[in-house]
């Protein structure tokens, strides 16, 4: 594909008009969106408002007068259109991590008896910390982390929970979810899936396929940015029976009643537990709004196309300089991004950012660059490979600042 083509692609893309809808810095090539999702416009001007007129104005009114009591379940709200669910099946609260804490627990109560909890021994390691917590409190448990081609003969009689994130974060590997989440249904397990690099990336169907409980990221493709809070999905059939641990005041079911007694509330609320962030929550729902009238396959459609460029343009060097492809090339097994092997991938990644193309690097091989159709272009896949070619053959990625390693990587 030449350069003229993909600007002629880039004319007649329907998303093409979401891009000025962002706030992207002049020159970048922005491909961490999966990482940090871009700032859209909006939440400029609602940062604005909520800090000026409704803290500073209204005050404490604001509770009620803006809203505020009601931003976990708006947001949520919003959200489940994205991943298939029901707008009282998703809450927008506190961390992943947290929220991934919150309902493993519960599933685990749900299935008394079952003493084994499987996942992905290359998941995000925030999911197998907290598994292993979780563990050490209850007593008793089993991890059963395994190699993703070893998870089916994993699952057995004594499987309580089944948890993984859909999208690797480092490969890109997309799981089938609708077969896993049957598999561990047959087995009489629980399904929890990570949908961190997910939402927002591509269509995903809780409902459709059945899934139990699911957690997910605001501050990646839903750009509710930096730390933005993340949300949490109960399946409507097992909101009833989903016991809170975390019993905090917000998951009561009156909280300004101040009663001693805990009693949860009777819908997803009772996964909620203090003051919800009001700025980071009001950033994360002005951020959604982007997404209203986008059709999740649309984008699915486009960041195929996108990954699918990168990976042919990235093919001369990938021989040339000895990058290896770690995301697969087939379309049901990929997510929104592509990822290469170097073993000097971490010098390469921070020359490559200083010629203002942003990917990222995880440990210990990985480049990784993400694709984020609302704001990407075309155009911009041509140049970013570009640009990496220049910067493996002057060997600039060998000069010794690039080698420095920072606190994030
Ligand atoms: C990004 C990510 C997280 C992040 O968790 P935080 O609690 O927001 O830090 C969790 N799980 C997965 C799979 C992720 O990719």
């Amino acid at each position: 594909m030449t350069l003229a083509e993909l600007q002629a692609l880039d004319r007649t893309d329907p998303l093409a008009p979401k891009r000025a809808e962002f706030l992207l810095p002049e020159g970048v090539i922005y491909l961490d969106g999966n990482s940090l999702g871009a700032l859209p416009k909006r939440v400029v001007a609602r940062m604005e408002q909520v800090v000026q007129a409704e803290w500073g104005q209204s005050l404490i009114k604001s509770w009620n007068l803006h809203g505020w009591i009601d931003l976990p379940q708006r947001v949520g709200a919003r959200i489940a259109r994205l991943i298939g669910a029901e707008p009282d099946e998703v809450i927008a609260a506190d961390s992943t991590s947290v929220n991934l804490f919150k309902v493993l627990l519960a599933a685990l109560e749900l299935r008394p008896g079952r003493r084994v909890i499987v996942s992905d021994i290359d998941n995000f390691p925030t999911d197998l910390y907290i598994a292993q917590g979780i563990a050490e409190l209850r007593g008793g448990y089993e991890l059963r982390f395994v190699k993703k081609d070893q998870l089916e003969e994993a699952l057995d009689e004594q499987t309580a929970v089944l948890m993984l994130t859909e999208v690797d974060y480092r490969t890109g590997y997309l799981y089938d979810m609708a077969r896993l989440t049957r598999l561990a249904q047959q087995k009489g397990a629980l399904t929890i899936w990570d949908l961190a690099h997910s939402a927002g990336a591509l269509p995903v169907q809780l409902n459709r396929h059945g899934v139990d409980f699911a957690v997910g990221c605001g501050y990646k493709y839903l750009n509710g940015g930096p730390g933005a809070p993340a949300f949490l999905f109960v399946a409507r059939r097992h909101q009833e029976a989903t016991r809170p641990f975390l019993t905090g005041w917000m998951g009561h079911q009156a909280p300004f009643a101040f009663v001693p007694e805990y009693l949860p509330a009777l819908d997803i609320r009772r996964l909620t537990v203090g003051t919800p962030g009001v700025l980071s929550m009001s950033a994360l729902e002005a951020a959604l709004e982007v997404f209203e009238g986008v059709e999740m396959e649309q984008v699915r459609q486009k960041s195929l196309q996108l990954t699918d460029l990168f990976i042919e343009l990235m093919e001369p060097l990938a021989a040339r300089y000895g990058f290896q492809l770690a995301t697969p090339r087939e379309h049901h097994r990929r997510g929104s991004q592509v990822a290469y092997r170097h073993p000097e991938g971490y010098a390469i990644m921070q020359a490559l950012i200083s010629q203002g193309v942003v990917g990222d690097f995880r440990a210990p091989d990985i480049l990784r660059f993400g694709f984020t159709p609302l704001y990407l272009r075309y155009e911009d896949v041509y140049h970013a490979v570009q640009r990496l070619e220049q910067v493996m053959q002057s060997g600039l990625w060998q000069e010794a600042r690039f080698q420095e390693r920072a606190k994030v990587t």
